[in-house]
C-alpha cells in the first residue's frame, strides 16, 4: 500500500529546543491515525509541519509522489489540498457561518458563489447547522463552532484532514457532538491525522495510534494493541494517566 502522505526524518527546532527529532510517519488514503502524547511532546508542531504551516529543518514530506517540503513548492497550493481544524478560533468572526464554509471554495477554487453556497448549505444540513448558516460564529455554541469549522475544512474535499485537539477547549457536554461528526467522516473514508486526548475515541475510531514523546515516535500500532498492551514503558506511563 503506497502512502498518501509520508514524512521521513522530520526535524524541527525552535531556537535551542529540538521539538521534532526525526519523525518517520506514513498515512494511507482513508486511514485515520490518532496522534497521542503528553503536552509538549510535539503533536501540534508535527501537524503544522505536515500542513506546511511551519518550515522544517530537515527531512522530507511527500504527498503522493510530490515532495511538498521542497522550498520551491507553492505552499498555498499544497495547503489548499489539506483541511485543518485546531483547538479554537477556527472561524472568521466577521463572516457568517456560510461565508466561512464557502470562502476557500470561492476564493481559492474560484467556484461561483451560488454553487459554493448550495454545497455549503448541504454540508451544514448534514451536521444539523443549516439554521445557523447566516449567523456569525459568536452566536453558536463551542460545539457548533467546531462542527462548522470541520464543515469549512471539508468543504474543499481535502485529501488529508488534520485535526489538532479539536475538543480540548470545549465544555465536556459539547465534546460528543464534535466527535460524532469526526466519526462519521472517518466512516465515509476521510483520511485523517488527529492529535487527541480523547483516548476512548482514538481506540474506537482510529485505525492506528502513534505515541509521541519528546519529538519522537516511541510506539505505534492498532489501538487495540497499543492501548491494551503497550510495549514501551513510556507509552504505559502515559496511558496510565487516563485510566
Ligand atoms: P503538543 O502539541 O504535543 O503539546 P507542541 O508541538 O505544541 O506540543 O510543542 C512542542 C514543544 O515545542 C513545546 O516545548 C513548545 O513549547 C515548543 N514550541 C511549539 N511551538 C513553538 C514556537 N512557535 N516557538 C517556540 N517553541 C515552540
Ligand atoms: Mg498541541
Amino acid at each position: 500500500m503506497s502512502a498518501l502522505l509520508r514524512a521521513e526524518g522530520l526535524r524541527k527546532s525552535f531556537g535551542e529546543r529540538d521539538v521534532l527529532n526525526g519523525i518517520d510517519l506514513e498515512l494511507a488514503q482513508h486511514e485515520v491515525v490518532a496522534l497521542i502524547g503528553a503536552s509538549g511532546s510535539g503533536k501540534s508542531t508535527l501537524l503544522r509541519c505536515l500542513n506546511l504551516l511551519e518550515p522544517i529543518d530537515d527531512g522530507v514530506i511527500l504527498l503522493g509522489d510530490e515532495d511538498i517540503s521542497d522550498p520551491r513548492i507553492e505552499a498555498n497550493a499544497v495547503r489548499a489540498r489539506f483541511g485543518a481544524v485546531f483547538q479554537a478560533y477556527n472561524l472568521f468572526p466577521h463572516l457568517s457561518v456560510l461565508d466561512n464554509v464557502t470562502l476557500a471554495s470561492r476564493v481559492v477554487r474560484k467556484e461561483p458563489r451560488r454553487a459554493a453556497e448550495e454545497r455549503g448549505i448541504r454540508l451544514l444540513e448534514r451536521v444539523g447547522l443549516a439554521d445557523k448558516a447566516r449567523e456569525h460564529p459568536d452566536r453558536l455554541s463551542g460545539g457548533q463552532q467546531q462542527r462548522a469549522a470541520i464543515v469549512r475544512a471539508i468543504a474543499t474535499d481535502p485529501e488529508v484532514l488534520f485535526l489538532d485537539e479539536i475538543t480540548s477547549a470545549l465544555d465536556p457536554e459539547l465534546v460528543g457532538e464534535v466527535l460524532a461528526l469526526v466519526r462519521s467522516l472517518a466512516e465515509d473514508g476521510a483520511t485523517i491525522l488527529m492529535a487527541t486526548h480523547e483516548m476512548a475515541f482514538a481506540r474506537d475510531v482510529a485505525h492506528r495510534v502513534v505515541f509521541l514523546d519528546g519529538g519522537r515516535i516511541v510506539e505505534q500500532g492498532p489501538p487495540a494493541e497499543v492501548f491494551r498492551a503497550p510495549r514501551e514503558d513510556r507509552t504505559r506511563a502515559f496511558l496510565s494517566r487516563f485510566t
